[in-house]
């Protein structure tokens, strides 16, 4: 490959983006659909304003609940069959669970491993054949700094995302032969997100908690804001082109350094 083929353009390819009703997962299936690439978007809680945008980008949004096999079968298949191959996977669907060990239940224990490290399992398992077929091809796992480093406020969160982190890794490696590079974008904290939206709304205090989201990370606190969900997808586009053809098993953090270790103190 020439210096020139050296450039994110996606021109051909068809990915399949899952939780891309919102949030960072819409913000990848945009980006990727504005490089040329055919996206079909499984989510379990489809945006009715995403309508217009998506007929004009050619994106197909699909219901698909990530913890079904039947769902995720059935939208890697439509891919497939509409798109006439695979390229691209992003696992992206996800939730969060604020909750100390001795508060959750069997339950929502189950939700979130299932959504947070079953889902992208699931749909690894039904897109890997398709990517071999289409002669290799890109997975990129939405993963999060709590998957680099646990937090404290949210343990099966952090160990859902760090189990994802090990997937990224054992696919990488295991599928190495077959030319599917695998690598995972791990953010946070990133704002207009139903996530996001969704912690500050459990909080009696919205703006003290999002000044805490913002100094937990060094460059957020810096910028004065959150990372915005345009900043992971830039990151994902990156991952899934050919400039990334050597790039596997690796994580990037888009966290503004919250991974890194602790910040220097500020004044309060
Ligand atoms: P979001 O809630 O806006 O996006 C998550 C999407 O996943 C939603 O559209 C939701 O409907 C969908 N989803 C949830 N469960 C699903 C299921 N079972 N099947 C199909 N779709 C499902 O929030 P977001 O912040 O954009 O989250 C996207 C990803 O980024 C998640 O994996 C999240 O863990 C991760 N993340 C977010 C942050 C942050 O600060 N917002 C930080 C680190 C990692």
């Amino acid at each position: 490959m020439s210096q020139a083929d050296v450039r994110p353009q996606l021109e051909g390819r068809v990915a399949v983006v899952t939780g891309g009703a919102s949030g960072i997962g819409r913000a990848i299936a945009v980006l990727l659909a504005e490089h040329g690439a055919r996206v079909f978007v499984g989510d379990y809680d489809p945006v009715a304003d995403n309508h217009q945008a998506s007929e004009q980008l050619g994106i197909v949004d699909r219901r698909c609940d990530v913890r079904i096999e039947a769902d995720v079968r059935e939208l890697i298949e439509l891919a497939v069959a509409e798109g006439g191959r695979l390229d691209i996977l992003v696992n992206n669907a996800g939730i969060g669970m604020v909750k100390q060990i001795v508060d959750v239940t069997e339950a929502e224990w189950s939700a979130c491993l299932d959504t947070n490290l079953k889902g992208a399992f699931l749909a690894a398992k039904h897109a890997i054949p398709h990517l071999i077929a289409s002669g290799g091809g890109s997975i990129v796992n939405t993963a999060s700094n709590a998957g680099i480093l646990p937090r404290a406020h949210d343990p099966v969160y952090s160990t859902s995302k760090g189990a994802l982190v090990a997937l990224t890794k054992c696919l990488a490696l295991c599928h190495s032969p077959d030319r599917i590079r695998v690598n995972a974008v791990c953010p946070g904290p990133v704002g207009d997100t139903r996530m996001m939206n969704a912690d500050l709304d459990r909080v009696e205090d919205r703006e003290a908690a999002v000044k805490q989201f913002i100094s937990a990370s060094p460059l957020a606190r810096a910028e004065g804001r959150m990372i915005s969900p345009q900043e992971v997808a830039a990151a994902v586009l990156y991952l899934v082109s050919d400039a990334a053809q050597m790039v596997t098993g690796t994580l990037i953090a888009i966290d503004g350094g919250k991974s890194l270790g602790v910040p220097p103190a500020v004044a309060p």
